[in-house]
C-alpha cells in the first residue's frame, strides 16, 4: 500500500477471487466455470472480420446483443443492460441504489462481493443470517429497509429460494430495490425474470460466465423495468461507456442464438452434479441439496481446509472459505463425469490415509 491511498480505504478488506494458477495444470473445480467450450456459433462469430474491427470502439448502446437478450425473455431492449461480468453490474447496483440510510441487505453466507461493494461505496450492510440448514427465510426480508441482494441459487451453498418467496420479498419491499443475482439460475430454480413486468423494484442479474461457457469474455446482463435500467446506465456512462468489448458483444449475440447447445451442457452438468452428490454421500460427506453447478459439502473424515489442500497437492482445485460458520465445508464445481470420477478416486486415496 502506498502512502497516497485514500484514507477511506485504509482498513478495506478486498475481494479474493478463486485461484487461477498459471504454473501447472489442475482439474479446476474452484470458480464454477463450465467444463464445456463456448457454442459453435460463438466460435464462428469470433472470426477474422470481427477481430479486424478492433481498431473501432464497440457500440456503447450494445444494440445487437441487447435486442437478442431481451428478445429471448420476451422483453424489450430498454429492459436490459450489459455488463463486464455480473460483478460490474452488481457494482453499479450498489452505487445506484444504496446510500446513507439505505443499507445493503444480504445474507451472512452468500456471495462475498456484496460485503466488499458495500464497503467500497461506504454504505452500511444489514446482514441477515441464513437458518440452521443454510436456508434463506423470506419473512426475514419483509420491510428490510434497504437494497436487498439475494443470490439465487446462493453461493457457496447452492440452495435456492422458491419463486413464490422471491415474489413475496419483492412485494413486501415496495420502497426498495430487490436485486436477484441469478448467476446460477440455469441449473435449477425458476428465474424471477418473468416478474419484471409486474414489479418496478425488481432487478435480475444473469451472467454468461457459467451456463454459457463465457467466463473469459466477461459478459453479463441485468433485466428490469426501463427506469431501473436507466439508473444503471447512468452509472455505466459515468464510469466506462464502452464497458463490453466488441468481441464479447459478438459472442453474447451468438450465444443467445445457440440456446439448444447450452441446454445440452446444462443437462450434462446436472447429471454430473447428481452423480457427484450421491457418491459423496456414500462416502460419508454431508452434502447440501444443490440447484447450481457446484455442490457445498462437509467431508467429515477431514477438515474443509485439509481436504482442499490435500486435493490441491494431488492436482485438483476446489474452494474453501474461512468464514466461521462454513469452515468445515468446501465448494466443488461440477465438471464432466470423468473429472468427478477422478475427484472421487483421489478422495478415496485420501480416506485410506486418514
Ligand atoms: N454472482 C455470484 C453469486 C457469483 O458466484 C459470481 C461468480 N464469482 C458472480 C456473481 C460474478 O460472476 P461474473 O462476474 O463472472 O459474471
Amino acid at each position: 500500500m502506498s502512502s497516497y491511498l485514500s484514507k477511506r480505504f485504509l482498513d478495506m478488506a478486498v475481494y479474493a477471487p478463486g485461484e487461477q494458477p498459471q504454473d501447472r495444470s489442475y482439474i479446476k473445480l474452484n470458480t464454477n466455470e463450465s467444463p464445456y467450450p463456448p457454442s459453435p456459433g460463438v466460435l464462428a462469430a469470433l472470426n477474422e472480420a470481427a477481430v479486424s474491427k478492433l481498431n473501432l470502439y464497440p457500440d456503447p448502446d450494445t444494440r445487437e446483443a441487447s435486442a437478442a437478450i431481451s428478445g429471448s425473455f420476451g422483453l424489450r431492449p430498454e429492459n436490459v443492460i450489459l455488463g463486464n461480468g455480473s460483478d460490474e453490474l452488481l457494482a453499479f447496483c450498489f452505487q445506484a441504489f444504496c446510500d446513507k440510510g439505505v443499507p445493503a441487505v444480504y445474507a451472512d453466507i452468500t456471495y462475498g462481493f456484496y460485503k466488499v461493494y458495500a464497503r467500497i461505496n461506504c454504505v452500511d450492510s444489514r446482514v441477515i443470517p441464513l437458518d440452521g440448514a443454510f436456508r434463506l427465510v423470506a419473512e426475514d426480508y419483509f420491510g428490510a429497509g434497504g437494497t436487498i441482494f439475494i443470490a439465487n441459487p446462493n453461493s457457496p451453498t447452492g440452495c435456492a429460494v422458491s419463486l413464490a418467496d422471491i415474489e413475496a420479498i419483492v412485494r413486501e419491499n415496495p420502497k426498495n430495490v430487490v436485486v436477484i443475482d441469478e448467476a446460477y439460475a440455469a441449473f435449477g430454480p425458476d428465474s424471477a425474470a418473468p416478474l419484471i413486468g409486474k414489479y418496478g423494484n425488481l432487478l435480475v442479474v444473469h451472467t454468461m460466465s457459467k451456463s454459457k461457457s463465457l467466463a473469459g469474455a466477461r459478459l453479463a446482463y441485468a433485466l428490469a423495468c426501463p427506469a431501473l435500467i436507466s439508473d444503471l446506465n447512468a452509472m455505466k456512462f459515468s464510469f466506462n461507456p464502452y464497458n463490453v468489448g466488441r468481441l464479447s458483444l459478438a459472442a453474447a449475440a451468438a450465444a443467445i442464438k445457440d440456446a439448444e447447445y447450452y441446454e445440452g451442457c446444462v443437462k450434462k452438468i446436472i447429471r454430473s452434479r447428481e452423480f457427484l452428490s450421491s457418491e459423496l454421500v456414500k462416502r460419508g460427506f454431508f452434502v447440501l441439496p444443490s440447484m447450481s453447478n457446484f455442490i457445498f459439502a462437509r467431508p467429515g473424515f477431514i477438515g474443509g481446509e485439509e481436504y482442499y489442500l490435500g486435493l490441491k497437492e494431488r492436482g485438483i482445485l476446489i474452494r474453501h472459505f474461512t468464514h466461521e460458520r462454513i469452515r468445515d465445508f468446501v465448494r466443488i464445481t461440477v465438471g464432466t463425469e470423468e473429472q468427478m470420477k477422478k475427484l472421487l478416486s483421489v478422495t478415496d486415496d485420501m480416506r485410506r490415509t486418514f
